[in-house]
């Protein structure tokens, strides 16, 4: 049997629990995300895709909630226009759903991103129990690629005594890691940006014998390449996955939100370290993907993230992929 394969017992517990939560939940009214943990109990946590020959998991890390101040670029009339368009329940917040991936690809067991840990609030940093339920030893995976280094997307590696991943090598460019562990970038950053240093450092450290950087666009594992999606981050990266005849671009945040980044492609968000980079590579991988009918995922899009993008005149849509169950 395929080690790697969740059990189906595993998935099936899974859901059972969600069942069995939901009931309570009604009975205790309208869910408060921020209030309820028990909310984050009935959250998806794995979506299985047929991707090859073979499986990609999207599993959920939790999500984030985040005040609609985190978008720039963009008047408070066309927030709240495009919190009413997306049917946002409170136009004052944001939901991000956060999710990583894993790929078996030949020998190796790849996951992209590690979630948030404990850097990011209760509602988030749930790989490390979503991994347990479905029977996949963190000392199985081989590769680590990561996007960038913020912490919701990095938190997840570390563990409560270091490296949570006891044999993964770290592969994250060049540039990106250079900046994250630059005392001087720090001492630069603005004062939101700050505390996103220490985690990266507390990676870096953690991982400083199986830090494997690279630069450029290269082949970083056998059918993974790294793809340029500068501006969120110094290095930001994006991810070509390609088995048989499936690929998928996973584009970790060159697009962060749903509601208002693929109908205003120029909003951008307070933590970009170059906005305008930022909305330059947005358009570039929007036009190139809706060009190709190329499959994306990204890690704030609802869960689980796959989908497409449809060109609108200077605007897009996204299109999210109907569930693949075969
Ligand atoms: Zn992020």
């Amino acid at each position: 049997m395929n080690q790697f394969a969740p059990t189906r017992r595993a998935l099936i517990a899974t859901g059972i629990a969600a069942t069995l939560a939901a009931p309570a939940l009604l009975r205790a009214g309208p869910l408060r995300a921020q209030t309820a943990p028990t909310a984050v109990q009935t959250f998806p946590s794995v979506y299985p895709r047929r991707f090859g020959d073979g499986t990609l998991f999207a599993i959920s890390d939790g999500y984030l909630t985040l005040p609609t101040s985190f978008v720039a670029g963009l008047s408070e009339a066309e927030i709240a226009a495009d919190q009413a368009a997306a049917f946002s329940p409170d136009p004052a917040t944001i939901t991000a759903a956060v999710t990583c991936h894993i790929l078996q690809t030949g020998d190796r067991r790849v996951m992209i991103d590690s979630g948030a840990g404990t850097s990011f609030g209760p509602t988030a940093g749930r790989l490390a129990e979503t991994l347990k339920t479905l029977g996949i030893d963190p000392a199985s995976i081989t590769d680590v690629l990561l996007t960038h280094l913020h912490p919701d997307h990095v938190g997840g590696l570390l563990g409560t005594e270091g490296a949570a991943f006891a044999n993964a090598m770290i592969h994250v460019d060049t540039a990106e890691l250079a900046f994250w562990t630059d005392p001087a970038a720090e001492s630069a950053a603005p004062d939101i940006a700050k505390p996103f240093f220490s985690v990266a450092r507390a990676v870096a450290t953690a991982y400083r014998d199986r830090l494997s950087p690279f630069s450029s666009e290269v082949e970083v594992v056998p059918g993974i390449h790294s793809v340029a999606l500068p501006g969120h981050t110094v290095a930001h990266r994006g991810f070509h996955l390609a088995q048989g005849s499936d690929e998928l671009i996973v584009a970790g945040d060159a697009v962060v939100f749903s509601a208002f980044q693929f109908v205003h492609p120029q909003a951008t968000s307070i933590v970009d370290s170059d906005p305008a980079l930022a909305v330059t590579t947005r358009r570039t991988l929007f036009d190139r993907v809706s060009a190709d009918r190329l499959l994306i995922a990204a890690t704030h899009l609802p869960f689980p993230g796959f989908g497409y993008v449809e060109r609108k005149g200077e605007a897009y849509a996204w299109v999210p992929e109907t569930w693949r169950l075969d």
